[in-house]
């Protein structure tokens, strides 16, 4: 499936010209606009998915091996030491462009870390969450 007014769709098939790293029958990666780091790369699955939840299950098998190809590829040519895998999911998580797509983000070593603030929780509370949670997990 296609979405007429996605970006994403768009540059997926080819109708908007990209720097293309990779193609093959089911994804294109293509470099960010905006990169948080030199070599920040998106995987585009081709197909329309606006995100996690509704991600083809065949597409996610390949999406993972996929990410490590091109991980793989990136840390050789690039030598950073580390790099993020991150995939957000819905506004309130930062989600911008809603068509599923996979950062991989090299880390040079120098950059400073903001992923995201160590909090605390109680025991108690943990139990809550992981009951309520799970009473939902199928
Ligand atoms: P999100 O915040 O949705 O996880 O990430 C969207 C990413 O897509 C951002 O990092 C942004 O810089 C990038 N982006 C937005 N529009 C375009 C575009 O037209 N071309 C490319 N290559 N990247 C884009
Ligand atoms: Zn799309």
């Amino acid at each position: 499936m296609r979405d007429e007014n996605c970006i994403f769709c768009k540059i997926a098939s080819g109708e908007i010209p990209s720097t293309t790293l990779y193609e093959d029958g089911d994804f294109r990666v293509i470099f960010d606009l905006a990169p948080a780091s030199p070599g920040h790369l998106l995987i585009l699955p081709k197909e329309h998915f606006a995100d996690l939840l509704e991600l083809d299950e065949a597409v996610a098998a390949k999406l993972l091996p996929l990410s490590a190809r091109v991980a793989r590829a990136m840390k050789e040519a690039l030598s950073c030491p580390g790099f993020h895998l991150v995939q957000n999911n819905g506004e309130a998580a930062g989600q911008t462009v809603r068509h599923f797509h996979m950062h991989i983000i090299p880390r040079y070593g120098k950059e400073e870390l903001l992923l995201w603030k160590p909090g605390e929780c109680t025991e108690e509370e943990r139990a809550e969450l992981c009951r309520r949670i799970g009473e939902k997990l199928q």
